[in-house]
C-alpha cells in the first residue's frame, strides 16, 4: 500500500517531462516529447501525490491504473515495483504514457484548486526505465490450454487481448490487413507523436511470448470470416472504427481535397521508407484542416513538418471557454480550451466556421479556395446544433484541404453477410462483449466507436477475460475496467462515450 505524504504538493510545484521546443521539433520527425527526464525530479513529483482516501484519479483513468501506489513507489525509488504495479492494469504503459490525454490528471484532487500530479509523466518515466533496465521481458505461459483464438486487427485493443489470452495459455493468432502490426499506433498516429520503434518493441515481446502474427491478411478478403470461425475456438474482432466521415459538398472531388487519414497514413509509410503511391505533401501550400480533434491536430503538425506556406484549422463549433463553466465542476472532465501541441507549433485556428463549398476558380481541376461563413449557432435541448445566424461570408485560399471531421464506425463491409449484427456503426455486443454469434467477441473502437488508446487497451483486456471464461468456464485474467470513465459515473454505459477524432 502507498503511504500518505500530505505536504509533498506544498514542497514541489508541478513539473512534467514536457515537450521539445516547437521551433526545433518541427524540423524533424523525432518525438515531440523531451527525450530526457530527471529521476529526482520525477520522485519529487511522485511525492506530490497525497494518496487520497478516495483516489479520484483512478476514476478518471479508463483502465483504473493504481496511480497512488506507483506514485508512491517512484517517490520511494522502488521503480521495478512501480513497473509491476503499472503492468498489473496496463499491458502497454508506454502507449499511454506518451499518447494519453490523461483524463486522470483532470480528476486528481489537486486539480480542484492547484496543478494536478504529473501522472502521465510518472507513468512514462516508469516504463522508460523498465525498458532501459531490461526489466520488461517476454512472459510466455507456463502451460498451453489447447484452445486457439483468432484476433482480427492489431491495434492496441487486438494486441492487449492477444497478450492476455496468450499469457492464459491459449494459442493466439493475430490477423492484420496492413503490412505492419500496430493499428493506428503504426499507421495513423504520426511518428513524431509516437515512435514506431516503440510499437515494434512491444510486438517483438508478444512474438517471443508465442503470439503468431499474420500481416497482409484481411479477413473478408484474403481469408473468410467463416473459415476463421471454423479453425479457431473463439474470435476477437478488434478492427477499429476507421470508416471516414465525409463532407459531401460541392467541389469535394477536386484535386487537393483529401481525407485526413489518407494523408496521415501515406506520410507514415513515407517516413518508414515504404513505397507510397501519390504521396500527399503540404510543401509551399495553403493548407486547410477541417475538424478540431486529434486527427486534425496531427494533420496540422504534419503540414508544418512538410513545409506548408500556411495552415488553418477550422472547427464548426465555437471555441471552448478558458475557464470551467459553473455547470462543469471538478472532477468532471473540464470543457475548456486547450492549445494543441500542433497549434503550439504554429498555424491559425478558426471557430464557428461553416464550410459551404470547395471551389476551383481557374478551372484546372484543383481546389483554389474554401467558401465558408462565420456563424452563430443556436442549439436544441439535447445540445445539438440547430439553427445558424450568418455573420460573415468568407473565402479562404486552399491548395490542400484535409477532412478530419470524425469517423462513422467500424469498416464492417467484409462482415456484412456473415450474420453478425451491428449497432451505431459498431458490432452489436452483450455485456460479455460477445456478438450475436457464439464465440465471436468485439473489442476496442470496433465495439465502442472511435475513442482513445487507453480505452482500446482496456477493452482488449476485458475481451480476453470474457473469452477465457467462455473457453474454460472460469478465468484468472482480470477485467480491466473497474471504474468506467469518471468517479461520478461508475455505472456509465461505455458505448455512449464517443470522442470526436
Ligand atoms: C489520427 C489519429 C490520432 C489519434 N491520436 C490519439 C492520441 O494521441 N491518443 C489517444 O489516446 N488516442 C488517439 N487516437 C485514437 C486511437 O488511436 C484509437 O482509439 C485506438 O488506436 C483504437 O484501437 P483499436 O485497437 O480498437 O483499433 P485500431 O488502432 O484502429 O486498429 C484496428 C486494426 O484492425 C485492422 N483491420 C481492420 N479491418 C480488418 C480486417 N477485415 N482484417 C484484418 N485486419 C483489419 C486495421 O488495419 C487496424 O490495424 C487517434 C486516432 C487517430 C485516427
Ligand atoms: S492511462 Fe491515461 S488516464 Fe490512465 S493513468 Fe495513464 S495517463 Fe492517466
Amino acid at each position: 500500500m502507498s503511504e500518505n505524504h500530505p505536504d509533498g504538493y506544498l514542497k514541489h510545484k508541478r513539473d512534467d517531462i514536457g515537450k521539445r521546443d516547437p521551433r526545433e521539433r518541427t524540423s524533424d520527425y523525432e518525438e515531440i516529447w523531451s527525450p530526457e527526464w530527471d529521476e529526482q525530479k520525477l520522485r519529487d513529483q511522485g511525492e506530490r501525490c497525497m494518496d487520497c482516501g478516495v483516489p479520484t484519479c483512478m476514476g478518471g483513468c479508463p483502465i483504473g491504473n493504481i496511480i497512488p501506489d506507483w506514485n508512491d513507489l517512484v517517490y520511494k525509488d522502488e521503480w521495478k515495483e512501480a513497473l509491476d504495479r503499472l503492468h498489473a492494469t496496463n499491458n502497454f504503459p508506454e502507449f499511454t504514457g506518451y499518447t494519453c490525454p490523461a483524463p486522470c490528471e483532470n480528476s486528481c484532487v489537486l486539480a480542484y484548486n492547484d496543478d494536478p500530479v504529473t501522472i502521465k509523466s510518472i507513468e512514462r518515466a516508469i516504463v522508460d526505465k523498465g525498458w532501459e533496465e531490461g526489466w520488461i521481458k517476454p512472459e510466455p505461459p507456463a502451460h498451453r490450454t489447447g484452445y486457439n483464438v483468432a484476433v482480427v486487427g492489431s491495434g492496441p485493443a487486438g494486441l492487449s487481448a492477444a497478450q492476455q489470452l496468450n499469457r492464459a495459455g491459449h494459442g493466439v493468432t493475430v490477423f492484420e490487413r496492413d503490412d505492419r502490426i500496430g493499428g493506428l499506433m503504426m499507421y495513423g498516429i504520426p511518428d513524431f507523436k509516437f515512435s514506431k520503434k516503440q510499437v515494434e518493441r512491444r510486438v517483438n515481446q508478444l512474438r517471443q511470448e508465442g503470439v503468431h502474427f499474420m500481416i497482409c491478411a484481411e479477413v473478408g478478403k484474403h481469408l473468410s470470416f467463416e473459415r476463421i470461425r471454423e479453425d479457431y475456438d473463439a474470435v476477437c474482432l478488434a478492427i477499429g472504427a476507421q470508416k471516414h466521415r465525409d463532407i459531401p459538398l460541392e467541389g469535394r472531388d477536386l484535386d487537393g481535397v483529401h481525407f485526413a487519414m489518407d494523408y496521415l497514413i501515406k506520410e507514415n509509410r513515407y517516413q518508414a521508407g515504404k513505397k507510397v503511391d501519390n504521396h500527399i505533401t503540404a510543401r509551399d501550400k495553403n493548407v486547410i484542416v477541417l475538424g478540431g480533434g486529434d486527427t486534425g491536430a496531427d494533420c496540422v503538425a504534419t503540414a508544418h513538418r512538410q513545409g506548408a506556406k500556411q495552415v488553418i484549422q477550422i472547427s464548426i463549433n465555437p471555441r471552448l471557454p478558458d475557464q470551467r463553466p459553473e455547470n462543469n465542476p471538478w472532477p468532471e472532465q473540464p470543457l475548456v480550451y486547450k492549445k494543441t501541441y500542433a497549434q503550439e507549433e504554429g498555424g491559425t485556428e478558426e471557430y464557428s466556421l461553416n464550410t459551404n463549398a470547395f471551389v476551383d476558380e481557374d478551372g484546372d481541376g484543383k481546389v483554389d479556395y474554401l467558401a465558408g461563413e462565420r456563424v452563430e449557432w443556436t442549439y436544441d435541448e439535447k445540445g445539438s446544433r440547430k439553427d445558424k445566424k450568418v455573420l460573415e461570408e468568407l473565402k479562404l485560399s486552399a491548395d490542400l484541404v484535409l477532412i478530419a471531421i470524425g469517423f462513422e464506425g467500424a469498416e464492417n463491409g467484409p462482415f456484412e453477410d456473415t450474420g453478425l449484427e451491428f449497432e451505431n456503426g459498431t458490432f452489436k455486443t452483450d455485456e460479455k462483449m460477445q456478438t450475436n454469434l457464439p464465440g465471436v467477441f468485439a473489442a476496442g473502437d470496433a465495439n465502442m466507436g472511435q475513442s482513445l488508446v487507453v480505452w482500446a487497451i482496456g477493452e482488449g483486456r476485458d475481451a480476453a477475460h470474457h473469452i477465457d471464461k467462455y473457453l474454460q468456464g472460469e478465468t484468472q485474467l482480470p477485467a480491466s475496467i473497474k471504474t468506467v470513465n469518471g468517479p461520478d459515473t461508475a455505472s456509465v454505459d461505455k458505448r455512449k462515450i464517443r470522442i470526436n477524432k
